[in-house]
């Protein structure tokens, strides 16, 4: 149905193959045909005249590498820019649950999949977190949502309150802190009514409700396929309510997902989590990346920006080494360690290529060094904010704990790495004067 992004800069593309500087004619050019894709993939003109207006700023005069053309370049420019947009400074998918009990309100319209998310969601916090979970239904509209969310409750094996009926939405809400705090709950969800369109009753009730329940987390819920109406929703939602992030569902659909970043360039929210189905199961924490690749047609945009990528990865690997040999050694430079790993085909290949370190792949296998370990090494770096990866002293006992959480995984494992990240910044420190790579690793071990 659409025509790619690369498909469309083809023909830039061609024209532009000389090296050089990027002149802002070319910019330019390829930046029409990177604007119209925007459009076609719901994303509002505002956000995208001001989004190509900041890639141009940045590319143009940007020096173009021997081995990517002046295309790629842009491509890569775009790719990065929309991946920084639509992640922001936080990991996603904490939510705050501390202070048991916390209280998550659930808002959007009818037809969103608001129920069906908090069932997703309260499953999350049980099976990853070990949450003890109350679920209840404010739709006194309905009493057919009601029992929809009692159903899911059964079926995920989470508690929800029982429907009284003639209660007020607020009387509901009363009840259900009432009931988390004696039952001992972690979190409670109050998945509100929705309606058809927006309407002055329903804001009224939510905002009744939030005043009452003092919610942690306002999380609204939005269909990603309806686009442009999705952005409207989202910012009548936070400018009457005040939401503290956005789950995007149905984006298994063939949506391209551009209003996920009108969305956030216009409430200037987080997307927590993207609904990628009808099961209980089919829900992740949003990634900004992915994303930006569906946004720019996925495929072979891709490939393009990742070869892009190889390069800029050189230059990288240059600003690393340079960190190193002044003793600097961070949370951020443990990731591109980690991620460069995975990409060298994991500790085993990493090790099969330095001659020498045969014997040490196997003796790395058996002390639990894989791949399945670097990913949930990255997954806790990942859900740092970014002072943290910073500075990483920064990392005291409630931080952990949300970090943990944040990547479904325990303190113990943080602590693991936090000890191996130590011993790599002390031995980056004497890494200038002499060492090697061999007795890097070795210490690592
Ligand atoms: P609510 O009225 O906002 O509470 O919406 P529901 O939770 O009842 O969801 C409406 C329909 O959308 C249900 O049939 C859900 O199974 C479906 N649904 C919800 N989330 C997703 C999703 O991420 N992907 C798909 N394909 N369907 C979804």
């Amino acid at each position: 149905m659409f025509e790619s992004l690369s498909e469309r800069l083809g023909g830039v593309f061609d024209r532009l193959t000389r090296a050089g500087a990027l002149s802002e004619e070319d910019v330019i050019t390829a930046l029409r045909e990177v604007r119209v894709a925007l459009l076609e993939a719901d994303v509002s003109l505002p956000v995208a005249r001001d989004f190509i207006k900041r890639v141009q700023e940045k590319a143009t005069g940007s020096a173009v590498t021997k081995s990517i053309t002046p295309g790629q370049m842009v491509v890569k420019f775009v790719h990065d820019e929309l991946t920084r947009v639509l992640a922001g400074d936080e990991p996603p998918e904490a939510l705050k649950i501390d202070n048991p009990p916390a209280t998550i309100l659930m808002v959007g319209l009818q037809g969103s999949g608001k129920t069906t998310t908090t069932a997703k969601l309260a499953k999350r916090l049980k099976e990853k977190n070990g949450k003890k979970v109350l679920l209840a239904s404010l739709d006194t509209q309905r009493p057919a949502a009601m029992e929809q969310l009692a159903i899911l409750g059964v079926q995920i094996g989470v508690d929800s309150l029982p429907i009284v009926k003639g209660e007020t939405a607020v009387q509901i809400a009363k009840r259900a802190k009432t009931q988390a705090s004696l039952g001992g709950y972690d979190v409670v969800f109050l998945d509100t009514a929705g309606r058809l369109h927006i309407d002055e009753v329903l804001m009224d009730e939510v905002q009744a409700v939030r005043d009452i329940a003092q919610p942690r987390e306002t999380l609204l819920v939005v269909d990603g396929l309806t686009g442009q109406d999705a952005v409207n929703v989202a910012s009548e939602f936070d400018g009457k309510v005040g939401i503290s992030g956005v789950v995007l569902t149905r984006m298994d659909g063939d949506g391209r997902g551009g209003a996920a970043l009108s969305m956030r360039a216009v409430t200037g929210k987080p997307i927590r989590f993207v609904g990628l189905g009808e099961k209980m199961d089919a829900i992740e924490p949003f990634e900004a990346e992915r994303v930006a690749g569906r946004i720019l047609g996925m495929g072979d945009i891709v490939a393009l920006v990742e070869k892009a990528q190889e390069t800029f990865e050189a230059e990288q690997a240059e600003r690393m080494a340079k960190r190193f040999s002044k003793g600097l050694f961070n949370m951020n430079d443990l990731r591109m360690q980690l991620e460069q790993m995975l990409k060298m085909g994991g500790m085993q290949g990493l090790m099969g290529m330095l001659p020498g370190m045969g014997g040490m792949a196997k003796k790395a296998e058996e002390a639990g060094f894989n791949d399945k370990m670097l990913r949930r090494q990255i997954a806790l770096i990942n859900s740092m904010t970014k002072r943290e990866r910073a500075n990483p002293d920064l990392l005291q006992a409630s931080r952990k704990k949300r970090i943990a959480a944040g990547a479904g995984l325990e303190v113990s494992e943080l602590n693991k790495l936090l000890k191996q990240h130590k011993q790599m910044a002390d031995m980056m420190k004497k890494f200038g004067k002499g060492g090697g790579m061999k007795q890097m690793i070795r210490q690592m071990m």
